[in-house]
């Protein structure tokens, strides 16, 4: 039986997480959960799972959390109630959870920060959903993870390919790196992307791009900000600099690939030129459970894949006109140091700014490049967790005011 800390149990990664947890009863217990806003999907939670703590990302809510649960009818809640928790300090106590062996890390953005580390520092595997964290803090987060022992196993379905195509290799023994060592016998990786919402739209035709045509995925159910990133390719960007830092390799290593039927999840060719490939129905259910699973692999009932059904697999080049988030997300993981923390930072505040309509979806990519332009002169190569989080703080409010001076 495994003892699950799921964080962001509210969200598209960890309701599914609490789906398995319920399919396998018998192998997963869900002993600790945190949430942003949403109360009532919590409290439904906290009934069916009886976690031991659970905590609220704004302490203020705390309260009203106490009352909700005080408020149900005995019969249909947990005979122990969860201890409450409540803000940073409540995040990383749930994180960190000592009947923990395994945290999911399913907080949306560089939020999910302390937590994470938290949670490395108590020595818990991970289950990392949360790209954002390690795209910020990776020069944190690496050594931290070899000091601790914890190994970060990947839920992001790109990555779990990878990782399931690296079986019988050293790194899927440790699933951790020593920090800056390449996999062994690895060469090179390819991402597929499915190009996202505007894939087969006509770049003149952008500029008519709505909030409503940029939430809605071809292939993938997921949470609206990781939506937006996909429309803009960014999303693709932020997982070659995570692949960087969960496989070791070069960026030149590296490559994206157009792959518009999310069947492929990722490859990796290997040093004699052999090319491997994990394939599946774009559900994020598989690489979720295979992190909760790993090393074994469990029996499940789920639609098999049928390539006859498929028909055919495409492939194509992305066009680095059509999506400038690449080639930002490229040139930040490069410059290395504060700069992929930069640009992670700006690119949440800009998807934010357009998820309220204040700019464009055109501007993403201008609002993020004048940002990482402006870092330049400050880089720091090999920062601390305090820089990293002064960068990302003054990332943010940089592209807050670069987007008032474009709605002036
Ligand atoms: P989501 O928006 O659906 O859920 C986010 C969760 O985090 C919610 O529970 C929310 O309450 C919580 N949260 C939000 N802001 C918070 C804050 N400031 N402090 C604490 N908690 C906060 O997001 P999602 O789609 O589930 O994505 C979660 C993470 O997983 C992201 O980093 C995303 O890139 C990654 N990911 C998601 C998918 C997917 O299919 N959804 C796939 C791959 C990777
Ligand atoms: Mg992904």
């Amino acid at each position: 039986m495994k003892a699950l800390s799921v964080l962001g149990s509210t969200g598209s990664i960890g309701t599914q997480t609490l789906e398995l947890a319920e399919e396998f009863p018998d192998r997963f217990k869900v002993v600790a959960l945190t949430a942003g806003n949403n109360l009532d999907l919590l409290v439904q939670q906290i009934c069916r799972h009886a976690p031991e703590a659970v905590a609220v990302s704004d302490p203020e809510r705390v309260a009203a959390l106490r009352e909700r649960l005080d408020a149900l009818d005995p019969a249909k809640r947990p005979a122990r109630l969860p201890e409450l928790l409540g803000g940073n300090e409540g995040l990383c106590a749930a994180a960190a959870w000592s009947s923990a062996d395994l945290v999911v890390t399913g907080i949306v953005g560089c939020a999910g920060l302390l937590p994470t580390l938290a949670a490395i520092k108590a020595g818990k595997d991970l289950a990392l959903a949360n790209k954002e964290t390690l795209i910020a803090a990776g020069p944190v987060v690496l050594p931290e993870l070899e000091k601790s022992g914890s190994r970060l196993l990947p839920a992001d379905s790109e990555h779990s390919a990878i990782f399931q195509c690296l079986q019988g290799t050293p790194y899927a023994e440790t699933a951790r790196l020593s920090t800056g060592v390449p996999t062994p016998g690895l060469r090179r990786i390819q991402l597929t992307a499915s190009g996202g919402a505007f894939r087969d739209w006509a770049p003149e035709d952008l500029i008519k791009a709505t909030v409503a045509d940029a939430t809605s995925h071809p292939n993938w159910s997921m949470g609206r900000k990781i939506t937006v990133d996909s429309a803009s390719l960014m999303n693709k960007g932020l997982e070659v600099i995570e692949a960087h830092y969960l496989f070791g390799l070069d960026y030149d290593q590296i490559e994206i690939v157009i792959h518009p039927q999310s069947i492929i999840h990722s490859m990796v060719e290997l040093a004699d030129s052999s090319v491997l490939a994990q394939l599946g129905w774009p559900d994020m259910k598989l690489p979720i459970l295979y992190c909760l699973s790993w090393p074994e692999r469990l029996e499940t009932p789920w639609r098999r894949l049928d390539l006859t059904e498929v028909g055919s697999l495409t492939f194509r080049k992305p066009d680095p006109a059509r999506y400038p988030c690449m080639a930002l997300a490229y040139a930040a993981g490069r410059a290395g140091g504060t700069m992929p923390a930069v640009m992670n930072a700006a690119n949440e505040q800009a998807v934010a700014l357009f998820l309220d309509e204040q700019i464009h979806f055109l501007d993403i990519p201008k609002l993020i490049d004048g940002v990482c332009d402006r870092h330049r002169v400050d880089l720091m190569g090999a920062p601390s967790l305090d820089d990293v989080l002064a960068v990302d703080a003054w990332a943010r409010q940089a592209v807050r005011e670069a987007a008032a001076l474009v709605a002036a």
